[in-house]
């Protein structure tokens, strides 16, 4: 040792590791010690100072605020020996071992990622994430790196002040919070705070200091009464006024445009007891609600159910002297180190670290599914966004029907729920139960719903799920479900139209085919292969027409081409013969015409007409996409049609209802609507699969308040999940 105060900074550091780690091999930490300051004894930092104090620095923040192990110490003082001397990462493997070696080439590959600026941000997330699930510790070390460098920040350019306070709030602060480091977390952020807005930070400072002698005075008040009875109740505790940090504080204010005073609760106590036993802290909570008036709405238990980074508290509000709020948090002194520490103070009692906590593990295989896959499907700046999403937001606590907990993100709906159980339960689900009742799949859940759901092999995603899936995981599941089943659908529609031009004896080559594709709603060849392939497009109608067009180019007389005769088909074409035809311009005239496959139009609904060059005239709906489409450039073949009124100015409407099967309630949905204003029932349809029920009533209705009021009657109807107008 070259001089005393090096010796007495080694000293320091050993008393520390001593004080907060379970062992400390000494040797091994005096070694790197001297290691680093004998490879770091040229440089110089920007403050003046030793380089060496950096590591050291950075060494006595983990062994102070994220203890560990012996080994994340000594990595710490190695960590700037390979990126700023002459040594290499071979000289700390042989001097130092694998697993420290490891570590500290994880750090030092973090950091060139940040170095180069060609390197998208994404791609420095994806390789940091990586680093960072071979060994936590390499994480660790670096959010003390960053806290010393942020400490130390004004020593730098301005531009170099700000890019590092930008990646601070972006990337270490989040980490540090979903890793449970809450003072870390603070710290950072108030320091990148400081230099991204530094006028708004000194002044938020400033006030704050000023009522300081104002909010203590206040909470001596407050806690003279709850301490003399926890005295009495020999419960060994200690209360604090508890600091709130500035940018929440900021953040809280800008982002509801209000005053300090109106966001602040300048009165905050924490008491800590020390004591293993939970309960304790319930015990406490009822002592002090007997002192003051508690707000029962603003009472919070993560006790019995902790957040996702392993927090844990009671959480309460009470009118306290001269009327004022206080908020008060409660806990034990075992929680409080984890509330603090995180991670760090739940593995410090672990024997081993590949064993981490199960939530935190989950956390980190979900981290490696999604950036480990290089996923070239996903473009990065969706990953980012839902990763983000994902690293800030609140979560909801759900149960299987097994009682099995499950964390989501807020907003999560059952197919959420669905794939977080498995991603085959998510593929299939076709509906769920919410306490015991049957719910649509884009159901907002909350916290301690038990959600049941319920399978059918039929049931795949369709793209409106894509609309309502919050997490990331069904997000992902959903594209990729539908890009296979595109590509499966493009590849069976384009076999089964090879097959039908075949039997036809048809030769005829894809550039004939497009224009005739456009006639049927498809914009291009993958298009009108997949309609071919889920029915939309009928083949052999356009080999019909193309047989005409190359025979005849006039158009003749075509046959009317009817689908399969399937259930629906039938129940179509009854609904359609109840009204006889439809009109043209209000007149009803016999002409040739047919319903469009694609949206499959019935007596109610808003139609209209285009004429086809081999089916007389096709009807849609208004609202239908594929007219729209097709009808854009050409607007003289539109044709405006409707449906003929009947008995006396009523019409046919189409109700689509869904839900949940038992016995009598068909029975009792048709005496509804007929006992209603004698209502007439004209046809019905109904499958029931898994006991649950999905179909179509058509009724005669006199106007469309009529019908609303029945469809109004019949969502009342218990097992009735859904009752609508049907529009498709
Ligand atoms: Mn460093």
């Amino acid at each position: 040792m070259r001089n005393g105060i090096y010796k007495k900074k080694l000293d320091d550091l050993l008393a520390i590791c001593r004080k907060n780690l379970k062992t400390v091999n000494e040797d091994l930490i005096r070694r790197a010690f001297e290691f680093s300051l004998e490879a770091h004894r040229h440089d110089i930092r920007a403050s003046g100072d030793p380089f060496f104090n950096h590591p050291y620095e950075v060494a006595l923040i983990v062994a102070k605020e994220i203890p560990l192990d012996d080994v994340s110490v000594v990595s710490a003082l190695l960590h700037d020996v390979v990126e700023d001397t002459d040594y290499e990462i071979k000289d700390i493997r042989e001097e130092f071992g694998d697993t420290i070696a490891g570590i500290v080439d994880g750090a030092t590959k973090i950091t060139d990622i940040f170095r180069s600026h060609e390197i998208t941000q994404a791609e420095s997330y994806r390789k940091m994430l990586l680093s960072m699930v071979n060994d936590i510790r390499v994480m660790l070390l670096k959010f003390a790196d960053r806290l010393h460098n942020m400490r130390t920040l004004e020593y730098l350019p301005p531009e170099k002040k700000i890019r590092l306070s930008r990646e601070t709030l972006d990337i270490y602060a989040p980490f540090a919070h979903r890793f449970g480091l809450a003072k870390i977390k603070w710290e950072l952020e108030d320091l990148a705070f400081k230099y991204l807005e530094p006028a708004a930070y000194e002044d938020l400072a400033r006030t704050l200091k000023s009522r300081r002698r104002e909010r203590e005075s206040y909470i001596k008040k407050f806690i003279i009464p709850i301490e003399k009875k926890l005295k009495n109740d020999r419960t060994a505790f200690e209360i604090e006024g508890r600091p709130k940090h500035l940018f929440s504080i900021h953040n809280k204010m800008q982002s509801r445009h209000k005053q300090l005073d109106e966001v602040y609760d300048l009165f905050a106590v924490r008491i800590i007891l020390d004591t293993e036993n939970p309960n304790d802290c319930f015990t406490v909570y009822g002592i002090i609600s007997s002192i003051y008036l508690p707000i029962p709405e603003r009472f919070k238990n993560y006790i019995s159910m902790p957040k996702k980074n392993g927090y844990q508290s009671i959480h309460a509000t009470v009118v306290g002297p001269e009327g004022k709020m206080v908020e008060v948090q409660i806990r034990t002194r075992g929680m409080h180190e984890i509330a603090e520490k995180g991670v760090a103070a739940h593995w410090r009692y672990k024997e081993n670290f590949s064993r981490l906590d199960e939530e935190l593990e989950n956390w980190i295989s979900w981290v490696r599914e999604i950036f480990d896959r290089g996923d070239e499907e996903e473009p990065d700046q969706q990953l980012m966004e839902s990763f983000k999403l994902n690293l800030y937001q609140d979560e909801i606590y759900v149960f299987t029907p097994r009682g099995e907990l499950k964390i989501l993100p807020r907003g999560s709906t059952p197919v959420d729920f669905a794939y977080s159980v498995h991603s085959n339960i998510g593929n299939h689900c076709l509906s769920a139960k919410v306490a015991g009742k049957i719910v649509p799949l884009n159901h907002v859940l909350r916290s301690g719903d038990q959600v049941e759901i319920i399978t059918s092999k039929n049931q795949t995603p369709n793209a409106d799920w894509d609309k309502y899936v919050v997490t990331h995981r069904a997000k992902s599941h959903i594209r990729r479900w539908l890009k296979e089943e595109h590509r499966r659908s493009v590849r069976s529609g384009r076999d089964l139209w090879e097959k039908r031009t075949k039997k036809h004896k048809l030769s005829i080559n894809d550039d004939e085919v497009i224009g005739f594709a456009h006639d049927f709603g498809a914009d291009d060849m993958g298009e009108f292969y997949e309609k071919i392939h889920s029915g939309l497009i009928d083949a052999d109608t356009v080999i019909r027409e193309i047989e005409i067009q190359k025979k005849h180019p006039q158009p003749e007389s075509p046959q009317r081409i009817d689908g399969q005769e399937g259930l629906f088909n039938r129940f179509l074409t009854t609904a359609r013969n109840i009204t006889g035809g439809i009109t043209v311009f209000g007149n009803r005239e016999a002409f040739l015409h047919s319903f469009a496959k694609c949206c499959n139009p019935i007596p109610g609904d808003e139609i209209v007409g285009f004429i086809t060059k081999g089916e007389g005239v096709k009807i849609h709906l208004k609202t239908c996409p594929n007219f729209a489409r097709m009808s854009e450039s050409q607007a003289s073949r539109i044709l405006e049609v409707g449906w003929p009124s009947i008995n006396g100015g009523e019409y046919a409407a189409a109700i689509r209802i869904s839900g949940e099967d038992r016995t009598g309630l068909l029975n009792e949905i048709t005496q509804l609507i007929s006992g209603y204003q004698n209502t007439n029932i004209r046809g019905v349809k109904i499958d029931v699969k898994d006991s649950l029920f999905d179909g179509s009533i058509l009724v005669n209705v006199k106007n469309t308040e009529h019908l609303n009021r029945i469809i109004e009657k019949l969502k009342k109807v218990r097992g009735v999940s859904s009752a609508q107008r049907q529009a498709e």
